[in-house]
């Protein structure tokens, strides 16, 4: 479990906007939009009062990221599905005990469920109380009663500081059926909103945007028809409402305090919880962008992740390389070659490879004068992507597998379907 405050994201969000030199206009608000066939044209409103400033802003696209209570969502008239659950209180403050550090602990006092997970900072934890209804009290007053309650449920006395941020939240668990109406999306909390247990709400708003990011940019550099634009909906929107089953779940275990009371059902909270978290089960077999796969196999498959390794096979010459290069927003394609003179790569560089597809060579031998090759000296990239000389793997921009093969016929054919949609 590694934990990152929202600001410290938030701040490398913004830095690398800066670096992109994309400006953002603070205190500048969406009033209201139109949209047409050839595009949308928003209101803005910026400054307060007399410094108010209006502004009619003419765009090819328009991209809601405006939370919870997005005006552009209930501008498209996106009806944001689902219910109200309980309301929690969270704090993040100093804790005076030696509890392990690399783990989350579910803890039961006689007034309801506790949480804590760990902050990287020093003694820093993020706490929850699913008791939290009635009103906000001042810090002092919620580290009292933070500490009350974690001496009751550990029954030795803690003390907890006067945490440095608090928060009471009504748990909403609702998300929207389409993310997309004509030339106006939604992403992250606009589309779903849902309990914090997983800590799920901020990642899966990066995915979807890093989801639509790459698909805007190839529609409008030209390298791909407007019908790459639904494959977002066709992907993200069964993600935002798993979502709702996988953290109710997690929620009403958190506040079942009789479902945890063996060490062995604490353990498969625990590790269910984690595995929500980290997010690798999210996969997009049934997408329109991923070429079902033949002959099921060792390794990634279409729709899954590339990037599943241990970290020891993260570290090794070829995954360094490999993962520095998959870093850029293109799509890669990964060929496999032997260990003779004669690599695959004139084999797969037959096929009509189109000009958003970066091609990477992997082999176990040096490679000389190659622009992108990977010298995969220990064979660590060939093992944990189970591949062999004359195979290989198609990669979208987000990391996610969608195609693999063997040999320059089953590519063909791979980019052939992709193509098809006018990619
Ligand atoms: C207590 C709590 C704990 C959480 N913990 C975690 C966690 O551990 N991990 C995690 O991944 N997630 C967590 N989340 C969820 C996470 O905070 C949200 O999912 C995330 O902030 C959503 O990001 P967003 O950009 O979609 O929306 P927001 O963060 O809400 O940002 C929307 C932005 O749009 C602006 N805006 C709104 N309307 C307009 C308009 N009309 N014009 C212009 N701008 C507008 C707002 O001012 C705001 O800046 C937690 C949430 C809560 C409440």
């Amino acid at each position: 479990m590694f934990n990152i405050d929202q600001v410290i994201t938030e701040r490398v969000l913004r830095g690398h906007a800066a670096s992109a030199e994309a400006h953002v206009e603070w205190n500048t608000r969406l009033e209201s939009f139109q949209q047409d066939a050839e595009g949308v044209t928003v209101m803005l409103r910026s400054g307060d009062g007399e410094d108010a400033a209006q502004e009619t802003v003419r765009a090819n696209y328009l991209w809601g990221c405006d939370g919870g209570r997005s005006t552009v969502r209930k501008l498209l008239g996106l009806p944001l599905k689902g219910e109200t659950a309980a309301t929690w209180l969270t704090a993040d403050a100093i804790v005076h005990t030696n509890l392990e550090r690399d783990t989350i602990h579910s803890l039961s006092s006689p007034s309801g469920a506790l949480m804590m997970f760990p902050f990287p900072d020093p003694n820093k934890w993020r706490l929850l109380d699913t008791s939290g209804e009635g009103e906000l009290e001042q810090p002092e007053q919620i580290a009292r009663q933070f500490s009350a309650k974690l001496s009751q449920a550990l029954e030795r006395e803690i003390v907890v500081d006067p945490p440095t941020w608090t928060a009471k939240f009504t748990i909403q668990q609702r998300a929207v059926p389409a993310m997309h109406v004509g030339r106006c999306f939604v992403s992250g909390d606009a589309a779903h909103v849902h309990s914090p247990a997983s800590g799920r709400g901020l990642n899966t708003g990066i995915q979807d945007a890093y989801n639509l990011a790459w698909k805007l940019a190839m529609v409008v550099h030209g390298q791909a028809d407007a019908v790459l634009l639904e494959t977002y909906d066709a992907e993200r929107v069964r993600i935002g409402q798993a979502l709702l089953t996988s953290t109710g779940a997690v929620t009403n275990s958190a506040m079942a305090d009789t479902a945890r009371n063996t060490q062995n059902s604490d353990q498969v909270f625990i590790r269910q919880l984690i595995w929500n978290a980290s997010g690798l089960n999210i996969a997009y077999t049934d997408s329109p962008l991923t070429v079902p796969d033949d002959e099921p196999g060792k390794g990634p498959r279409p729709g899954q992740r590339l990037t599943q390794i241990s970290a020891a096979d993260a570290q090794s010459p070829g995954w360094i390389v490999l993962r520095a290069l998959l870093r850029t927003s293109a799509w890669h394609l990964l060929v496999f070659a032997g260990s003779g003179l004669s690599t695959t790569q004139d084999q797969v560089s037959a096929a009509t490879a189109p000009d958003w597809l970066e091609k990477v060579t992997i082999s176990p031998r040096r490679l000389n004068g190659e622009a992108h090759g990977v010298w995969d000296s220990d064979g660590r990239v060939q093992d944990t992507l189970a591949a062999t000389a004359g195979d290989w793997i198609l990669v979208r921009p987000d990391g996610y597998l969608s195609a693999r093969g063997s040999g320059d016929t089953s590519l063909r054919d791979a980019l052939g379907q992709l193509t098809s949609l006018n990619m």
